[in-house]
């Protein structure tokens, strides 16, 4: 599997750089994830300049804006952080980052709910942390994600599918019609799963060698979970592709794998497990390289 830089909050890979000098290390991150890709920390209280430990920081709308404001002194950090940010993320983009995951909560890093104080004092969670704010201004398609939605399956395959798969794109070489085909040969039944409209249109951009078409289509499938139902289209599919040398018994047993999965009686692994068993047993190359077997490592599964 290629190896993707992220941008990654600083303190979510332990870096002791939080306001009162401790970290928010999260053991996913850095020992499951951490093998698949290039790091790119950014810790930016720290480097737009402010000391650690610190005074611990809000936000307070005001003038039209959201504003970081120090809790107890009223220092408004808002210009510092904005302008090293502009020079902040341009650096990013000369290093080329292919996602960003954030602390949540931060009224720097967070990306949503964050505590917000409003004009008549009172404070609700409509806030997001000027980094983060900044970060989708500038990357509007950039796959940016807060730690916390990684622990929910369908968040953590979705964010993964993108930055694997944009880096797999931005690696495969001269764009032409053979290299347009093979891509979709590789992604289709990970893109079916995703949207089944996106996997017609992907075949149909790809067969007509137009390369801006197909990556604005496998953008935008992949940018929704998949969900039950999309990993069930997608064992439909591989049951189709495989039914033709499997026994009536075999076959019996994947549609059992689908209709168990779908009921909640077994989990994801082990129902597509058994369908690239088979895949294996059978020598199905095309099955045997399709992106979505990748869903069976501990990366996908959570650690
Ligand atoms: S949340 Fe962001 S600003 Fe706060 S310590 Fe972590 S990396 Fe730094």
């Amino acid at each position: 599997m290629v190896k993707v830089k992220v941008g990654i909050s600083a303190c979510l890979l332990g870096q002791p750089v939080r306001y009162n000098g401790s970290h928010k290390l999260d053991v996913y991150l850095r020992e499951v994830l951490g093998p698949y890709v290039a790091w790119v920390p950014v810790c930016p209280e720290t480097e737009c300049g402010l000391p650690t430990p610190r005074e611990p920081m809000e936000l307070w709308e005001g003038a039209g804006q959201q504003r970081l404001v120090t809790n107890s002194t009223g220092i408004d950090l808002t210009l510092q952080m904005t302008s090293w940010c502009g020079r902040r993320l341009k650096k990013l983009e000369d290093e080329g980052v292919g996602g960003f995951i954030l602390k949540q909560d931060s009224p720097s890093c967070g990306l949503q709910q964050v505590r917000l104080h409003c004009e008549n004092h009172r404070v609700n969670r409509k806030g997001r942390g000027l980094f983060a704010q900044s970060l989708l201004v500038h990357f509007p398609k950039l796959p940016v994600v807060e730690a916390e939605k990684l622990r929910n399956r369908w968040e953590r395959e979705c964010f993964l599918d993108r930055i694997f798969t944009a880096e797999r794109w931005r690696t495969m070489g001269q764009a032409d019609g053979g290299t347009l085909v093979d891509f979709y040969n590789r992604h289709r039944l990970m893109v079916l799963s995703h949207s089944a409209e996106g996997e017609a249109d992907l075949a149909h951009w790809a067969r007509a060698g137009a390369v801006e078409a197909c990556r604005a289509v496998w953008e935008q499938a992949l940018s929704a979970p998949s969900g039950k139902n999309g990993h069930c289209r997608m064992m439909g599919r591989m049951l189709c592709d495989l039914k033709p040398v499997l026994s009536a018994w075999e076959s019996e047993k994947l549609e059992e794998a689908i209709s168990r999965y779908q009921t909640g009686h077994t989990g994801m692994s082990a129902a597509l497990s058994l369908f690239f068993y088979y895949a294996e047993k059978y020598e199905n190359h095309d099955l045997m390289t399709q992106t979505c077997r990748d869903w069976l490592l501990p990366v996908y599964e959570g650690g």
